[in-house]
């Protein structure tokens, strides 16, 4: 008999895992499974990077770094931030840390407690209202599923929710499930929320650099009003096919920054010392391959919204990242279930994300499996 602290007992299982262990359960069994459930690019991670990285342990690049990270990084990453219209942000203000998640994690336990309160857009990322929770707050949903998962014409919906007694909001465009990228329109309204009720907001940014049709994504830390409001998130693992590395970073003002640390030192002491060279090769020499992975998803992008279109299936094209909503039944824990079962294809359901009726497909996968993965649904009339 254990006894389990309240914070991790009000928190459940990742639904993408229990999806990854049925996964490779089949396989072990010796099913082919086409695996349409994970959130990561299928690509290995660009040469440059590698190599700076195998530079730095040569070089002996193997000890602590300074607990928010190395100044040849940090300055990098302030340099890539300002050309995104943040120049609010300094070395100062930046925290590098082992993953994104990581980084939102810290600003969770750094900002909120017991009673706050939190807002999420729906469907929204599995582990923000996890991160929540272990914090103590307590979370308000807002649903945009309704709305083909735009924020514009959800504003009214969210003028209702939040209050003064709103402590954060959670934005994620391009966002994870659903691929949609917020107008200029609706970041602006979230500003003149934030900004009557006094609270702050998150902006993952994660996916900022997978864009598809010239869309370019507007930072809301770079609107006017927002600098000191906004704690902007970052990371290497989507863009630069770094999940492994396990590399990101927030920026915010610098009494957060320092606060967070207290969390950060310590907890992980600082974020790898080798990769943390590899993040500033990432930054400054890899333009050019994170265009070729982009366009491959594009082309993913178009091949299965046709190929969902030709069979009557309306969905949402994502306008960034590397996922999209797939409308199915009502009951979409029992659809994926059957389309893991019997079709041997991996999905998410969306009501993981707050949003039943919905399964994410993440469309990091080569054609020839895409196409298998609609042969082998239609097959089993799950189409
Ligand atoms: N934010 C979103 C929306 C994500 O989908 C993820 C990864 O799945 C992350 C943040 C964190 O990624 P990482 O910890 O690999 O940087």
């Amino acid at each position: 008999e254990y006894d389990f602290t309240d914070r991790v007992e009000r928190v459940s299982p990742s639904a993408t895992l229990a999806i990854s262990n049925k996964a490779a359960e089949l396989e072990a069994d010796g099913v082919d499974v086409v695996d349409l459930s994970v959130g990561e690019p299928d690509f290995d991670t660009p040469q440059n990077i590698k190599d700076a990285a195998e530079k730095a342990l040569e070089a002996g690049e193997t000890g602590y770094t300074p607990s928010s990270g190395i100044p040849g990084l940090k300055d990098a990453i302030a340099d890539k931030l300002a050309a995104d219209g943040l120049d609010q942000y300094g070395p100062e203000n930046i925290m590098v840390t082992p993953g994104g998640k990581q980084a939102l994690f810290e600003l969770f336990q750094t900002l909120t407690q017991e009673g706050d309160e939190v807002v999420l857009l729906d469907p929204a990322w599995v582990s923000y209202e996890a991160m929540a929770k272990i914090a103590g707050a307590d979370l308000e949903r807002v649903d945009t599923a309704a709305h083909d998962f735009q924020l514009e014409p959800a504003l009214d919906d969210l003028a209702e929710t939040v209050s003064d007694e709103t402590d954060l909001l959670v934005v994620n465009s391009p966002g994870n499930p659903h691929g949609a990228v917020y107008s200029d329109a609706a970041l602006e309204g979230v500003r003149d929320l934030a900004v009557e009720h006094d609270f702050l907001v998150i902006s993952d940014e994660i996916y900022k650099e997978i864009t598809y049709d010239d869309v370019e994504v507007t930072s809301l830390g770079a609107l006017d009003g927002m600098e000191d409001r906004t704690l902007t998130l970052n990371g290497f693992s989507k863009a630069y096919a770094m999940t492994g590395w396990r590399l990101g970073y927030f920026a915010a003002p610098e009494s957060v920054v320092d606060q967070a640390g207290k969390v950060h030192g310590h907890s992980v002491s600082c974020a790898t010392n080798f990769v943390q060279h590899a993040g500033i090769e990432a930054l400054e020499n890899t333009d050019e391959a994170v265009e070729e992975m982009c366009e491959a998803f594009e082309e993913r992008r178009d091949f299965l919204v046709e190929e969902f279109e030709s069979r009557g299936v309306e969905v949402s094209e994502p306008k960034g990242a590397f996922y999209m909503m797939l409308p199915v039944d009502d009951d979409d824990q029992a659809w994926c279930d059957a389309a893991i079962s019997d079709a041997h294809v991996a999905t998410v359901p969306g009501s993981a994300f707050g949003t039943p009726g919905y399964a994410r497909i993440s469309y990091a996968n080569s054609k020839e499996r895409l196409q298998e993965a609609i042969d082998r649904l239609e097959a089993e009339d799950l189409l």
